[in-house]
This record gives C-alpha cells, structure tokens and sequence, in this order.
C-alpha cells in the first residue's frame, strides 16, 4: 500500500541529508586545513607575487581534485583579506592585480551562501560545527519532490502545502550531529503529512452510540459513481458493525442501474442483513424513506443506503442524491471513491460535496494502490475525513482509518 509515495518521501530525506553532509564535509575539511593555513599566513606579510601567482592560478585545477584539497584552496581563497592586501602592495604588476580581483568575487560568490551562517557564528569553524540548513540547501531537492507528488496523482493544493511546511520546519535548523538532518527532515515531512490528514469531521462509532441512546436508528446515506466498489462496501460496512453488535438494514435506493437491486440484495443475504426494495426504476427516496420505518418499527441501530451512481455530472443524479437527502435526512453521507483512480475520485468527491454535501469518505482498493495520491490528497481537498479504507475483496477487509497509521506508511 502507498509504496510510491513512501519511496518518494524516503527519497527525499535521503537526498537532503546527503546533501546537506556532502557540505558540512567539505567545510570540516576546510577546517582540517586551518593548521596549514596557520603556515600560509606566513607568506601573507612579504607577499610575493609568484606565490600568489600560484594560489590564484591553482584555483579551477583544484576544484577538480580532492575534496580536501578544493577545500583547502576554498580555504585560501575564503580570505579576501590577503588579497586586499596584496592590491595595497605596489609591486604587484597589474596583471596579478587583476587576477586577484577576479578571485575575489569568486570568493564573494562561493562564500555568499556560508556567510549567513558565519554571521551568526564566530567564525568559520564553529559554522562546521552549526551547519544551518538554507532555503538553498533543499530547494532542489523540494522542487524534486512536488514535482513526484503531482506525477503520483497528488492534488496540487497538497503537494504545495507539504513543500510550504517543510520548508518552513527546515530551514534555519541547527546541525550538530551528521544524523541530525535525515532526524530533521523525517520528522518535518512527518509534520506536514500530519496536518494534511488531520481533518475534524463526524465519528461513526460516536454517533452510533449516541443514536443508540435517543432509539432512533443511525442513517447512514453512500454516494459515489458505479464501479467504486460501493456496493461492496456496504456489505463490509454491514459486517464491521454486526460484529460490533448492531443490526443494520440496506435500502437498495439505486433503482436505476440494470443489475442494481440484485447486486446489493446479494450481498444482504449472504450476510443475513434485511433489505429494503422496491422495483427498478422507483423513488429512490421512497425506498430510503421505507428502510427508516423498518428500522424504527423494528428496534435496528443502523440504516444504510446505497445510491445510483451515474456520471457525477449528471443533473438528475444530483437532484435524486438531494431528494433522498431532504426526505430521510441522513446523519451521515459518506462519498466512496476508487483509491486507484487518484485525481478523479478527488474531483468526484468535490461534486458530489457541492450537490449535497459529504460528511465523510471511504476509499476503496487501496490494497492495490501503490501511488497513494488519492488517499493522501482527498480529505484536503474537501476538508472532510477519511473514515475507512477498502483493502481488498471479502467483507471483512475494511479498516477504520487513523492518520498516525497513514504516516507511518509512508515515512515510517
Ligand atoms: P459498485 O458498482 O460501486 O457498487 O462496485 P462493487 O461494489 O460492485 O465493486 C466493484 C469491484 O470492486 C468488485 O469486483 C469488488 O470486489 C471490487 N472491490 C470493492 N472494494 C474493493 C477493495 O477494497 N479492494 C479491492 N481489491 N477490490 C474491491
Ligand atoms: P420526482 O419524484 O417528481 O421528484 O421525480 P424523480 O426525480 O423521481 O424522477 C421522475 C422519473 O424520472 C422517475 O420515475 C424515473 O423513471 C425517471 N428517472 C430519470 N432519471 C432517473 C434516475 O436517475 N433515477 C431514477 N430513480 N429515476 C430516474
């Protein structure tokens, strides 16, 4: 489940504390160099021009060398006050005067990212030591990892708000210690995953309990287009709670697809679940209407009804949604949706949130869906919670959802 997603957070965290050690090791070699750089002050006083001849001529062959050497040389050139010095020195030929300048905006141009930090610290060595993370720093690596998420069917507005609040959460963070930065950035994904998910809404097994008290049966009304899986999951749905102890009757209120009625009275007699129908191509307000009164007359906690489920643009499937809504006033509508296809099932969801309004949502196969776009990005967008998931094909494979479960999916 949600493996792509996972690959592509862990991807990240890897790349930025890679990034982010390639850099603090560059520096701690540049302080490794300070001892020798204690010699080469030495040539600052008598300053002769063919040494500095060499050091500024060193420059691009070193940046090719060895790490500790390019450090070293960055060391060197980190100076600028040796080549202040130098320009004061009258016998230096205008040539070196001008290589030296040009050295020095190199120097103004590769220490501009590292002065922020040395400003905030004594100096270059202790800077080693307090690597300060830099917008710089991950900028890259965020863009990288935005760009992942939409291709892996996140909505926009989700990505945006998880590279937003990582960012914020990064950058200007204290490094210590090497381990520091994939600690830093797991947790700051961990964070914005966290508040993507956490959505108030309705509780079920609240409202359950509640409905319980009052005698009044608990009505449960599910909407979403054919295929989803919506069916099936009121059979799971049905199952879940009569293991917990209620009883539970169907209305089987699509009466416009072929097939429909059968499928759902099915299920309900496989499971030992009451339903109530009438014939195709009735009121599916009536048939909702007629399942309350069973449940009422006959003591049943819980009331559920299926729904047609034509294209979500459809007018009259609106219109048949807020008439079912108007005559038995559910106390929940839940959307259910096809995890496996990702930006769709989010924009059904918000039509069918606009027409009647939906107080929860079920994603269905999210065993199979390894990109977990839907299923991160769906309650956002809609400002409603997941409530349970589909993961797979028998009754019992239904779970309730928990956003701490989600995280450690994909970040572990
Ligand atoms: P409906 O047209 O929306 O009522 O869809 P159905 O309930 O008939 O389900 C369509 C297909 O999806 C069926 O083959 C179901 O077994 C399958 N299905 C439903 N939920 C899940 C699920 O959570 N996981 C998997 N793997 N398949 C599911
Ligand atoms: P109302 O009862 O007067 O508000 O009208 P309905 O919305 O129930 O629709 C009237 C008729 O249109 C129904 O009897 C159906 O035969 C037909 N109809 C058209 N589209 C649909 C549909 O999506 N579902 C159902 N049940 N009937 C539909």
């Amino acid at each position: 489940m949600f493996e792509s997603l996972k690959k592509k957070f862990n991807g990240t965290i890897g790349k930025i504390s890679d990034k982010i050690t390639e850099e603090e090791k560059l520096e701690a070699s540049e302080s490794e160099s300070s001892e020798l750089n204690e010699e080469s002050k030495n040539l600052k006083e008598p300053i002769n021009v063919e040494s500095t001849d060499n050091a500024v001529g060193k420059v691009p062959e070193s940046e090719s060398e060895s790490e500790t050497k390019s450090g070293f040389m960055g060391f060197l050139r980190g100076k600028p006050k040796l080549s202040e010095e130098n320009k004061d020195n009258s016998s230096l030929s205008a040539e070196t005067e001008s290589k030296l300048e040009t050295s020095e905006d190199e120097v103004n141009v590769e220490n501009a990212e590292a002065s922020e930090d040395e400003s905030e610290n004594s100096g270059i060595f202790s800077f080693v030591r307090h690597k300060t993370i830099s917008d710089k720093d991950i900028d890259d690596i965020l863009f990288e990892l935005e760009m992942a998420l939409l291709e892996g069917d996140v909505a926009m507005e989700v990505a945006e708000q998880i590279i937003t609040s990582v960012r914020e959460d990064l950058v200007g963070c204290k490094i210590k210690r090497r381990n520091d930065v994939s600690e830093f950035t797991k947790e700051a994904l961990k964070k914005a995953i966290e508040k993507i998910l956490d959505i108030e809404g309705k509780d079920i097994n609240v409202l359950l309990e509640e409905a319980k008290k009052t005698g009044e049966p608990l009505k449960i009304m599910f909407v979403g287009i054919n295929g989803t899986g919506k069916t099936t999951t009121i059979a799971k749905i049905s199952t879940y709670y009569i293991e917990k102890g209620y009883t539970p009757v169907i209305a089987a209120s699509d009466t416009f697809r072929a097939g429909a009625i059968e499928q759902i009275s099915h299920h309900a007699d496989k499971l030992g679940v009451k339903i109530i129908k009438h014939k195709k191509g009735a009121d599916p307000a009536a048939v909702a209407f007629d399942a309350v009164e069973h449940a009422k007359a006959k003591g049943k906690e819980l009331v559920l009804v299926d729904t047609a489920g034509r294209m979500q643009t459809n007018v009259n499937l609106m219109d048949e949604m807020k008439k079912i809504k108007r005559v038995i006033k559910p106390d929940l509508i839940i959307y259910v949706g096809d995890a496996l296809t990702g930006n769709d099932s989010v924009e059904q969801a918000q039509k069918f949130n606009d027409a009647v309004g939906i107080d929860g949502i079920i994603l269905t196969k999210a065993d199979a869906d390894a990109k977990g776009g839907a299923a991160l990005s769906i309650g956002y967008v809609i400002q409603k919670p997941i409530l349970f998931l589909g993961t797979g094909q028998s009754y019992s494979d239904i779970m309730e959802f928990k956003p701490e479960w989600m995280v450690e999916q994909i970040i572990g």
